[in-house]
């Protein structure tokens, strides 16, 4: 083929793909106008998932009647100049590629209207094309409407993730800038239903109890300004937000925010530098969560270096990860009780989950043969108990002592796995339903899990909002703090993790388990041995711990000197 230059269209498609990933960048961008219009108030409005429609709803200064369609021509910007200006940004947007690109990939209508302008205007774009343009009475603000993503891009299209997954991104993206802007009013409507709001009140720790619950919300601890002489010079980075108590960990790396004069980005130096603060106070494997705004002089750092401005580059980076660093040490050092490590978390090798495809399975056999010999056990009498945590048995080899808990969580590991491969895991109904508070990306999750959930014996009924009620659980869950497990488990369960399935089952056996510390009776101690040697893996808890350490007969004769 000759070469040739490419037509506009193709071009402006190209240029679309960079910037409009999926239906939350549409949405990002939108908001992001509003915020730079000066918006007080942001509704955004969605249906399935973005695919079919978003729209997002300002309160801002408007544009022009004769400047609208403008706006959608590419690299048309009223917040750039010259390229003088490209070092002191003081806005989102500064690239005039948003409304071009989203126009390029969908049906789009905008009407808006300036305060100083009597009659708004009407505009509408199908694949980049304007098709309509008429006068029309609106309020002060703008309304974007952008309908059937990728109508024109069948690829891009086939690309996109299910409805709830993608309505997750986007109520992700929703309440991350409700935590950015405080004093903006943000909602979120997913087909017609109120998913999420906050108050504008302009309180971060308001919309920190708007997203993550009050409960998470009173463990999270108000980012100390520092009084050394970085801030006192006026030009480092001032850094403020919320981080958690050490006590407050998930299982995912999700649950960090970071602005940047106002901008969500994804990184990475920033994020290690806050998780590094938390050296030691967190369990291996958990991740904090925290909320940090860095406000520093535009010149200090470069957004220009990804066409959706998810990344930075800073001039003096050393100094900026520093000066993170230290205030959220600083002020989790002034946080109630650090939370020592417990080996529960700790990334030990362990057996898979065996799948029923019998390729799979046979592979999974293989991989538990690598892992823990299937040995089986010798008949052990019960003894007694130790510190009413280690189980004392005989066996023909000498002394065993087991550990309860690894022993119990291995026992009901295996119990569940066997039970769910027969579609039988037992359910326990509750007398009281549980409320389970979650924020709208855990809810947009579970969702999609519900009904594995279910086949693991939960009964999880949505009860409006991002609230659900749980009706049963496990049969193995119903001892002990329930609702503390059950966030846990629950936890587990929201993580986007390819294997969280592995993950889930180990916790839910792990919080049926009997607890180190609990006095067991005599019948409880053979019975719970009995079924450790029923196990396929009796040698080891499903994180890999050993369930038990042998003291053999011969060393008991050396250590008494009688050999
Ligand atoms: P950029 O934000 O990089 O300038 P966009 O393509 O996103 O580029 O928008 C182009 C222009 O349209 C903006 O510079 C702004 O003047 C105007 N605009 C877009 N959205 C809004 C809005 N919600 N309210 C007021 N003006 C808007
Ligand atoms: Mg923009």
């Amino acid at each position: 083929m000759p070469i040739r230059i490419l037509s506009p269209e193709v071009v402006s498609k190209i240029a679309a793909g960079e910037v409009i990933e999926r239906p939350a960048s549409v949405v990002k961008e939108l908001i992001e106008n509003s915020i730079d219009a000066g918006a007080s108030e942001i509704k955004v409005e969605v249906r399935q998932g973005g695919r079919r429609l978003m729209r997002v709803i300002d309160d801002g200064e408007g544009i022009p009647a004769e400047e609208v369609e403008l706006a959608f021509e590419r690299h048309s910007t009223s917040k750039l100049k010259d390229a003088e200006d490209l070092y002191r940004i003081a806005t989102l947007g500064f690239r005039g590629e948003a409304l071009p690109s989203i126009a390029a990939v969908s049906k789009v209508t905008m009407v808006t209207r300036t305060k100083e302008q009597e009659v708004g205007v009407l505009l509408r774009l199908e694949g980049g094309k304007v098709i309509k343009q008429q006068k029309k009475g609106a309020p002060p603000g703008t309304v974007v409407s952008v309908e059937d993503l990728f109508f024109n891009t069948p690829a891009r299209l086939k690309f996109l993730r299910k409805d709830s997954t993608e309505g997750g991104h986007i109520s992700d993206l929703v309440t991350r800038y409700a935590l950015a802007y405080p004093s903006i009013r943000f909602s979120l409507l997913s087909e017609g239903r109120t998913l999420f709001r906050s108050t504008g009140s302009g309180s971060l720790y308001d919309v920190l109890i708007e997203v993550y619950g009050l409960e998470t919300a009173r463990q999270m601890l108000e980012i100390a300004s520092l009084q050394g002489p970085v801030a006192e010079e006026g030009e480092g980075p001032k850094i403020s937000g919320y981080v958690g108590a050490p006590g407050l960990h998930r299982a995912s790396g999700r649950y960090l925010t970071i602005f940047i004069n106002g901008r969500w980005v994804r990184d990475q130096l920033l994020g290690y530098a806050i998780k590094e603060a938390y050296h030691t106070l967190l369990p291996k494997g958990r991740h904090p969560v925290a909320v940090v705004r860095l406000d520093l002089s535009p010149e200090e750092v470069d957004i220009n270096v990804h066409p959706a401005k998810a990344e930075v580059r800073f001039r003096r980076s050393g100094e900026v990860f520093a000066a993170v660093q230290k205030a959220v040490r600083h002020t989790l050092k002034g946080a109630p009780i650090p939370v020592v490590a417990s080996p529960r978390w700790a990334p030990e090798p362990r057996t898979p989950i065996s799948r029923p495809s019998p390729g799979q399975m046979a592979l999974e056999v293989q991989r538990t043969e690598e892992i823990v010999p299937p040995k089986k056990i010798p008949l052990l009498r019960v003894l007694g108990q130790l510190g009413c945590t280690y189980i004392i048995t005989e066996g023909p080899e000498g002394m065993y002592l087991i550990d309860q808990h690894a022993a119990h969580e291995r026992v009901l590991y295996e119990r569940l796995l066997s039970e769910r491969a027969k579609m039988a895991v037992s359910s326990q109904s509750l007398l009281e339903p549980l409320t389970l508070d979650l924020d709208p990306e855990e809810a947009a999750i579970l969702e999609e899990k519900q009904e594995t959930l279910r086949s693991w014996g939960f009964d999880l009924e949505p009860f409006g909002g991002q609230t659900y009620l749980l009706r049963a659980v496990p049969a193995i869950l119903k001892g002990g703090d329930l609702s503390q497990a059950v966030r846990e488990v629950i936890d587990e369960a929201s993580r986007q993790a390819a294997r969280w399935e592995e993950e889930f089952v180990i916790s839910l056996a792990c919080h049926g388990a009997v607890r180190a510390g609990q006095t067991m009776s005599d019948g409880e101690m053979r019975e719970l041995v009995r079924q450790l040697e029923e196990t396929s893996s009796p040698r080891t808890c499903p994180h890999g711990r050993p369930t038990m350490i042998h003291l053999s007969a011969e060393q008991l004769q050396k250590e008494f000197g009688r050999s």
